[in-house]
């Protein structure tokens, strides 16, 4: 099979002929339809997060079909269309019985590679998912919108959980990027909350206005604290921040509200400096937000087929050029999310 492996952090990914992937007894096999291109997998490839080994094969928001299944998978059959969630754990700890598995010790990703753990992604022709419970049926859907719910949907799911927002609330959202874009939607769709919506570029703003953000502000131009600070009186109720470098978790955290809480999502990575005494009175509450629950994207799932969330999907890619949508990605020339089609 062909995939696109990274041999070495920083260099392209190489096109590699790879034997075929065979099933673990609670495996399967999937022929890949559509992987969606995150940041994270860039980041890793580019080797901004530390501890990433390779090689590696790229891609964690996998749609395909079931090519072969190993002997004790249940409840699916060949040829059936599936979405992978990306987290692999144990399923036995604390963590995992109480509904918090990717807060499991010993869980491990698909498609990058970190200290020793996680396995090949969905950058390939085909991927091997060693654990059926990790596969939900997305029969009927399409493919290149439903690929970007594993991660982008479900991290931006969860992150709202996370912010603990109500209709009366104040939201901002740093980024309207592949996960932004989709949070956005989340919050005006599914939580109806006043959003206004912060980025450095005008075609992500104006995407933003489309999708409902009562408020767009370019961070270039002009200063998000006060506008924020104007806009509601008192400051925001809660804050994400999808991108998260030190430039822009100040912010975030200057335009909180008492009671406010800042959301962190975005892996660029930074150092947020804060004078402890001001969280005091301020009863701010600084929430790290990692990925979501199988249960997460059972809901997209369902809020994906009531036109709630839709991944706006703007370049398609051939698995050849993946190396382009990694630049294109990086020079942040892509709107909402980009897919490959091996
Ligand atoms: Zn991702
Ligand atoms: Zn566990």
């Amino acid at each position: 099979m062909k995939a696109m492996v990274c041999t070495s952090l920083g260099k392209p990914l190489e096109l590699q002929d790879l034997p075929l992937p065979k099933p673990s007894n609670d495996g399967v096999v999937l022929r890949v339809e559509v992987c969606g291109v995150c940041h994270s997998d860039l980041f890793h490839a580019r080797g901004h997060i530390k501890g990433t080994n390779t090689p590696f094969i790229p891609g964690h928001e996998i749609v395909g079909t079931i090519y072969e299944m190993g002997p004790d998978v249940q409840g699916f059959s060949v040829g059936e269309r599936v979405i992978v969630y990306p987290v692999f754990t144990c399923g036995i700890c604390k963590e995992c019985v109480s509904g918090l598995e990717h807060l499991c010790d010993k869980w491990y990703p698909i498609g990058w590679k970190i200290e020793g753990r996680g396995i090949d992604g969905g950058f390939a022709e085909y991927v091997h998912v060693p654990n059926f419970r990790n596969i939900l049926k997305v029969e009927g859907l399409n493919p290149e919108e439903v690929a970007p719910l594993a991660c982008a949907g479900l991290t931006a799911l969860h992150a709202l959980y996370e912010a603990q927002v109500h209709p009366d609330d104040l939201l901002v959202l740093i980024g309207v990027g592949g996960l932004g874009h989709m949070a956005l939607q989340l919050a005006k769709n599914l939580m109806n909350v006043t959003v206004v919506a912060v980025d450095i570029d005008e075609k992500k703003l104006s995407l933003a206005s489309k999708l409902g953000a009562d408020y767009v502000i370019n961070s270039l131009k002009e200063d998000p604290v006060a506008f924020v600070r104007k806009v509601s009186g008192r400051g925001a109720d809660a804050v994400i921040d999808f991108v998260n470098n030190s430039e822009t978790s100040k912010i975030a955290f200057q335009m909180l509200g008492r009671g406010g809480r800042h959301v962190f999502v975005g892996v660029y990575g930074g150092v947020l400096s804060i004078p402890t005494a001001f969280m005091v009175g301020g009863s701010f509450r600084l929430i790290g937000s990692f990925m979501g629950t199988r249960r997460h994207l059972m809901e997209l799932i369902s809020l994906y087929k009531r036109g709630i969330v839709k991944p706006m999907v703007s370049s398609k890619f051939k698995l050849e050029e993946a190396n382009e949508a990694f630049n294109k990605l990086e020079r942040g020339e892509i709107e909402g999310r980009s897919i490959l089609k091996p």
